[in-house]
């Protein structure tokens, strides 16, 4: 947390990193630089005696360098126990005795901030680990590979608290956090239990422990964390690894089976889909059905579509694409569960849109995006299903002929979780796949940079756009190609919500014990929002679920980008 003046911060950091070369050792900067403010962390491993010593060395000869300069050892934060132990050294023994002497004049007998600032012990005293500390190894589902094991990835977290953002600070993580302002539902306190209790020597399987399930049970698998963390501590990950290991000890519950099966069943509603839709949307038989099933009774169920986009496409594509040139750009449409089943008018959309666009489609026989799977911690199941998906996919995906997805929690599977969970004999196969998997906005974007398209298609109205990101997008992906796609019509105007996870994050918010909290997530920024939105404004949300809790929070239709595309084209 140092700081010093501007013109001298040149010379600061050669000095800096002059001593950190003297160490061998690296660091990682975070600066405000403008005003001359370094957060610097050299890398030392702390369960090692030398590097606790070192810890404390560097920390001096910083607080000596900082003085050279004229600085301030604590630029941006408090002294507190970090620093404590060199203020004598930054302002001078007379100096911090008098100040010794006003805390003792307010606090004679020294109940108030205890051990910070006067009599702090050494900043290296009671650290997390002991010197020699062993942190316990697991097998695990998930590849960690990269995070040094499921413990590595659990202790990344270096409790900075950047999990405690709030609606007014912007951001997505965290969005319990954010609702209940309740450090229990701070990603940090999720990385604090897990350390210490996972780190259990006395239980056969520390996976078996209550207190961890309680304390993920309220995390959505937003992904916020792994992209807005400073660590990359992705809780997502860990909960749904956990899961899987609790579930080797317990009952999965009826629920999570039928939300990870939801395909399976919606293809038998398929059978009657107006009979099955009656039943979801009757108050009496949709409320009875929630009620046995667990689910919060003033939520709407998610009914079919008239058809499945496969058996429409089966009729339909062939003819659309024998209209194009035959060196038509070609893309495989990935006909995720919820396109499918649910939401096939917009997956029909979305191949009008493309073939409009002059771009032939390709669909392929693959299984489901495994989303739902994942979403439950049922990873042996999940991995299955990516394996299959890799294997298939990898023969048809190449850089010519991209996989292009409607639904973004279901195709962002395919750069995110698949390749750290397919196995070490595909993992080389499904990262080479991922490069070629897209968002339909991000193949959009490109293709309409590549001019493979122009906006004449387009009609030259007037509309106004709020648009709200789904979660996985802003961590796995981005909105920007949203915006822009939606900017192509040339008097369209986005604006993007400022607006974390939408609260429904799946099935989690069709749960009754987590209904209260996904609302509450929504009226954060969300609902507020599409409610001042004026009434020709149209409220774009590509994730079906945000969609959804959009329609149940504020009585709004939301629309998917292709929707609002296609509804401009002449
Ligand atoms: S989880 Fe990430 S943001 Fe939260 S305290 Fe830990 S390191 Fe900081
Ligand atoms: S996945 Fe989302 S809800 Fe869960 S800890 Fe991370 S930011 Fe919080």
């Amino acid at each position: 947390d140092t700081s010093v003046h501007v013109e001298v911060l040149e010379d600061y950091i050669t000095d800096f990193n002059q001593l950190l070369e003297n160490y061998g050792l690296k660091c990682v900067y975070h600066a405000h630089i403008s005003v001359g403010e370094l957060h610097l962390r050299p890398i030392l491993n702390l369960k090692d005696a030398a590097h606790i010593q070192l810890f404390h060395d560097i920390a001096l000869e910083s607080a000596k360098l900082v003085k050279k300069y004229k600085g301030s050892l604590s630029g941006e934060h408090g002294d507190g126990r970090l620093r404590g132990e060199f203020i004598p050294l930054m302002m001078g023994d007379r100096n911090f005795e008098l100040i010794k002497q006003v805390k003792k004049l307010f606090d004679p007998e020294g109940i108030f901030n205890t051990e910070k600032i006067i009599d702090t012990p050494p900043m290296n005293s009671f650290l997390r680990y002991e010197a020699g500390h062993k942190s316990p190894e697991f097998d695990t589902f998930f590849d960690y590979s990269n995070e040094g094991g499921l413990m590595g990835l659990i202790e990344k977290c270096n409790g900075s608290g950047d999990c405690r953002k709030t609606e007014i600070t912007g951001g997505t993580m965290c969005p319990s956090y954010m609702a209940t302002r309740d450090e229990m539902a701070t990603t940090r306190a999720r990385a604090n239990v897990l350390r210490e209790l996972l780190s259990r020597k006395d239980l056969k399987n520390p996976f078996d422990q209550a207190d961890i399930y309680k304390v993920l049970d309220l995390c959505l698998s937003c992904k916020a964390c792994k992209s807005e963390c400073p660590s990359s501590v992705d809780m997502a990950k860990i909960k749904a690894e956990f899961l899987q290991h609790w579930y080797e000890h317990h009952r999965i519950p009826i629920r999570s089976l039928l939300i990870a099966n939801i395909s399976r069943i919606n293809s038998l509603g398929m059978l009657f889909p107006a009979l099955f839709n009656w039943f979801a949307t009757a108050k009496l038989t949709s409320s009875l059905l929630k009620r046995m099933l667990g689910f919060a009774t003033k939520r709407s169920i998610p009914t079919l579509g008239k058809t499945t986009l496969r058996k429409w496409a089966g009729r339909n594509l062939e003819s659309l694409n024998t209209a194009l040139p035959p060196d038509a750009p070609e893309v495989v449409l990935y006909v995720d569960e919820f396109s499918n089943y649910n939401d096939s008018a917009l997956g029909i959309t979305a191949i009008r849109l493309l073939n409009r666009l002059g771009i032939r489609i390709l669909i392929v026989k693959h299984p489901v995006s495994g989303r739902t799977y994942l979403s439950k911690g049922l990873l042996k199941k999940s991995r299955q299903i990516a394996r299959k998906n890799v294997e298939i996919l990898s023969s048809v995906v190449n850089s010519e002929r991209p996989l292009v997805g409607i639904e973004p929690s279901a195709i962002l599977g395919f750069r995110d979780e698949f390749p750290e969970l397919v196995g070490k004999d595909m993992i080389g196969l499904a990262k080479e796949l991922a490069e070629h998997c897209m968002t339909i906005e991000e193949y959009l974007d490109n293709a309409f940079e590549k001019h493979i398209f122009d906006n004449s298609l387009f009609t030259k109205e007037k509309a106004r756009i709020k648009l709200h990101g789904h979660c996985q997008q802003k961590a796995i992906a981005s909105t920007e190609p949203t915006m822009r796609i939606l900017s192509i019509p040339e008097n369209y105007s986005v604006q993007e919500i400022p607006s974390g996870c939408c609260g429904m994050a799946g099935s989690f918010g069709f749960e009754k014990e987590h209904y209260e909290l996904s609302m509450e997530v929504g009226e954060l920024v969300l609902f507020p929002a599409v409610r001042e939105a004026d009434t020709d404004a149209l409220v774009v949300a590509p994730g079906t679920s945000c969609r959804h809790q959009i329609g149940d929070g504020t009585g709004r239709q939301a629309f998917h980008p292709v929707e609002v595309l296609y509804g401009a084209l002449l």
